[in-house]
């Protein structure tokens, strides 16, 4: 049994691949700046801006937030840290250890500005195996195996190596009966356009899981579009409730109450098989060390506030255990 389940985390990451200026020239400066009470705003607002903020790389703070968790009812965390954003099969299999947690390894590869000159210039097929090896051999001469396909990184406008890879993670899926986890462009036609590709390729929607819904998807016609098509909704930003969001600033990014607004729009059309939940802890000011949520948000804050609401107990448990059970099962 997974257990109550974070769909979508990462313990241990580099995630500088996303650093970018802030828009005011006169705080460059704080770029380089460790993360402190005195800049912490400024780091909640400009989280993609520093540089101390993007690196997750503590194992021992990370035992103990995601202890955190595990002590509050928690059993699984899959930490979607694909090739390119620091993946460390090892660290995570001692965090496991530590902290009593199942902890779901992925594999595949992240966004276009993490790829390798080799990844560029191979061919779907050997794509393919480098995933399939992780899930059915281990990772780079270790026996730690991947137990989902992800996040596979895709941008907006969609890259030719990032359609490659997704290719071979279809492939990988076919191949293995993991699921596939994707990390979808900032465009409310990008999770169109990627399951339509997904089953163009022959892969099963039914075991593949679009990520970062809420800050993707705004309008509820798009949102019931793609619930149609079947595949699982992952709410994975939980906890992260600064509306501005420098990725892209022409949108914002929801508040938690929006995020269960759209899970209760999702379960009254009878769709809460297809919810799941997670924070996507990627950067330290997420974290309670530095004034954040930690991994324990969704358990602690977000589910009473969903009882709170109205929602029945049935959903609640299907949401977190439920659905995540039918998810990461192999098949
Ligand atoms: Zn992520």
């Amino acid at each position: 049994m997974v257990g109550l389940t974070l769909t979508h985390e990462h313990l241990l990451i580099d995630f500088t691949t996303v650093l970018s200026e802030p828009d005011t020239s006169s705080e460059k400066g704080l770029m380089s700046e460790p993360v402190s009470l005195e800049n912490l705003w400024w780091v909640r607002q400009n989280w993609t801006s520093s540089i101390d903020n993007l690196r997750l790389y503590d194992e021992e703070l990370a035992i103990k937030e995601a202890g955190d968790f595990y002590r509050n009812g928690g059993s699984t965390i899959v930490d979607s840290t694909s090739v390119g954003i620091g993946r460390d099969p090892q660290a995570l299999l001692r965090i496991s250890r530590a902290t009593g947690l199942n902890i779901i390894m992925g594999s595949g590869y992240y966004v276009d500005s993490t790829h390798s000159d080799w990844l560029r210039s191979a061919s779907v097929d050997e794509v393919a195996q480098t995933i399939i090896s992780d899930i059915e051999n281990g990772v780079g001469g270790t026996d730690i195996r991947a137990g989902i396909i992800g996040e596979i990184g895709c941008s907006w406008p969609w890259t030719d190596s990032e359609k490659k890879v997704l290719e071979a993670a279809v492939a990988a899926q076919q191949e293995t009966g993991a699921p596939l986890l994707i990390h979808p462009g900032r465009s409310e036609e990008a999770p169109m356009e990627l399951i339509k590709a997904v089953e163009g390729w022959g892969g099963d929607l039914r075991r593949t899981v679009m990520g970062h819904i809420e800050r993707t998807i705004y309008d509820r016609a798009v949102l019931d579009e793609v619930a149609a098509t079947g595949v699982y909704l992952n709410f994975d930003l939980f906890g992260h409730d600064e509306s501005y969001y420098p990725l892209a600033p022409q949108t914002y990014m929801p508040a938690d109450h929006e995020r269960i607004e759209m899970i209760e729009h999702l379960v009254g059309d009878g769709r809460s098989s297809q919810v799941l939940l997670a924070h996507d802890v990627c950067s330290k000011h997420r974290l309670k060390r530095y004034g954040g949520h930690g991994y324990d948000h969704i358990p602690t804050r977000v589910v009473p506030r969903m009882r709170a609401r109205g929602m029945h107990e049935e959903d609640v448990r299907m949401v977190l255990v439920d659905n995540p059970t039918r998810m990461l099962t192999f098949n």
